[in-house]
């Protein structure tokens, strides 16, 4: 079986889908690998590095796009890409399902077997597999950073000869996966660091770590199947805002990562609570991408409102490139070995990970929340 690591061509995409390590250890288990001429410059990884490894260069679209049979990557497809791939090929990436149902019908119309990342379940048998949750871990720790680095003050504690530093304030809202990497990297800079959850279950781990979890009783369920948040009434988001706003007000910095599977990300952070900062604080916003916790969050860019800096960053794992390919490469030869345990795809889609991980198969869209979006009339009449 041959499988081809391609080189991404989305803007700003440095990350790789497999480090050389990796690629090594795949040549061993007998995968021919080949890899597009410059795949990983981008990560730090050269053609000689993965020639090394054991695997073949393909200089050109062809040679690698047109002519493996599992074809891995890591940013979703741009339109043009589809065309480039075989029919009959395997694809294993972050591949965005819903927000581009238009493309996997035109996945499935190519007859490619597309399997999305992002849709592999979050349990414990599957946990080697999760892109998100890496990736989400890389986030975190690049979000205090970048928070660091715009604050005009020390994290630590310092007493000097030129007199004592008060630690660094960090408030993190969101303590999922994202979250809880920022409150550890927030406490190893020595940063007081305090945390809020809608879910009440994520206290332990908040407090395991070092930090105050804020606590704001609702009177609803906040915690939906799968143990994901839940997007919750006008009353008790008003009453999250409320509770919240006077530890906004006394942070240096405020990291959000709310976010609500297949929704637009929860407001929290209101204008007035940004106007009650301190002039120079910082809120970097890990949800901009999904329209932000922060009301004055500008996707991709760093402004300055009322004197407190906001970063809305796009990609933030990516500018770890090294790191965040090295883990994205263990999630994604875990799947392929998965599939392939033995060098030949076997599909058994009675396997929760499979059946939920497969986006098209053999001409067909198959996940039903993707046709749903394709066609919402037929799935309504079929349902009523
Ligand atoms: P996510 O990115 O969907 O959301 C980030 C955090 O934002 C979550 O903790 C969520 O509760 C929180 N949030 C949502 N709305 C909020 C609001 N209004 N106010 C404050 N916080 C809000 O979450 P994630 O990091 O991908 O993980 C979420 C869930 O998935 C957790 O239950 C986690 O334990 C689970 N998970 C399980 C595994 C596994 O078992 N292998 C792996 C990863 C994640």
């Amino acid at each position: 079986m041959k499988v081809g690591v391609v080189k991404e061509r989305e803007v700003g995409e440095q990350r790789v889908a497999l480090i050389p390590e990796v690629v090594a250890k795949l040549v061993q288990q007998g995968y021919h690998l080949c890899v597009e001429s410059g795949a990983g410059d981008m990560a730090h990884f050269s053609d000689e590095d993965y020639r090394a490894a054991g695997a073949e260069i393909g200089y050109s679209i062809e040679e690698v796009w047109g002519s493996v049979d599992v074809l891995l990557k890591v940013a979703p497809l741009r339109d043009r890409e589809v065309e480039w791939i075989r029919p009959g090929t395997t694809l294993i990436s972050f591949l965005n399902p819903l927000g581009n149902p238009w493309q996997m019908q035109h996945l499935a119309e190519r007859y490619i077997t597309a399997f999305a990342l992002e849709c592999i379940p979050r349990t414990s048998r599957a946990q080697s597999m999760d892109a998100l949750s890496s990736q989400a871990a890389v986030a975190g720790y690049a979000a205090v950073l970048l928070a660091a680095s715009n604050l005009p003050r020390f994290f630590p504690m310092l007493t000097t000869a030129a007199g004592t530093i008060p630690p660094a304030k960090v408030f993190v809202i969101g303590a999922g996966v994202a979250g809880l990497q920022a409150i550890a990297t927030a406490r190893r800079l020595g940063a007081v660091v305090e945390a809020f959850d809608i879910r009440p279950a994520v206290k332990e781990e908040v407090q395991s770590l070092g930090a105050k979890f804020v606590e704001v009783p609702l009177e609803e369920e906040t915690v939906a199947a799968g143990g994901y948040a839940k997007e919750v009434s006008e009353a008790a988001k008003h009453k999250t805002q409320e509770a919240i706003a006077a530890h906004v007000h006394s942070a240096d910095v405020v990291i959000t990562t709310a976010q609500i599977p297949g929704k637009p990300a929860p407001l929290l952070v209101t204008e007035r609570m940004v106007a009650s900062m301190k002039p120079g604080s910082v809120i970097v916003d890990l949800a901009a991408e999904q329209g932000g916790n922060c009301a004055c969050t500008e996707p991709g860019r760093a402004i300055c409102h009322q004197r407190v800096t906001i970063i809305g960053p796009i990609n933030l794992p990516s500018t770890m490139a090294v790191h965040a390919s090295q883990m994205y490469a263990k999630n994604i030869s875990t799947l392929l070995k998965y599939l392939a345990p033995k060098g030949e795809l076997v599909l058994n889609f009675g396997d929760d990970i499979i059946d939920a991980a497969c986006i098209t198969h053999e001409g067909q869209v198959r996940n039903p929340r993707v046709l749903e979006l394709l066609h919402p009339a037929q799935t309504l009449a079929t349902t009523v």
